[in-house]
C-alpha cells in the first residue's frame, strides 16, 4: 500500500506522521528515529540500537537508559 499525505511544518520544524504511518513501518512512541537527508529528501528510519561507546550492534544490555555492549562492560570493569 502506499501512503501519501500532506502535513504543514510548525515553527520549530515539527510534524505529525499520521498513525497509519506509523503503524505500517512499526514506528512506536518514544523509539528513537534515523532522520538523514538523501539527495535532497528526507528519510526517517527505525533507530538501530547501539553502544553508546563504540557502536557496536550486538551483545547490547541497557543501563540507565542507555545502551552499552558487553566489551565496553568488560572495559569497564577491568
Ligand atoms: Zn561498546
Amino acid at each position: 500500500m502506499i501512503y501519501k499525505t500532506y502535513k504543514p511544518i510548525d515553527p520549530v520544524g515539527r510534524i505529525v506522521i499520521p498513525k497509519d504511518f506509523r503503524d505500517a513501518v512499526g514506528f512506536s512512541e518514544g523509539e528513537d528515529l534515523l532522520i538523514e537527508v538523501e539527495e535532497g529528501r528526507i528519510v526517517l528510519s527505525k533507530a538501530e540500537q547501539t553502544c553508546i561507546f563504540c557502536e557496536n550492534t550486538s551483545g547490547l544490555k541497557s543501563y540507565k537508559g542507555k545502551t552499552v555492549c558487553e566489551n565496553c562492560i568488560k572495559a569497564l570493569n577491568s
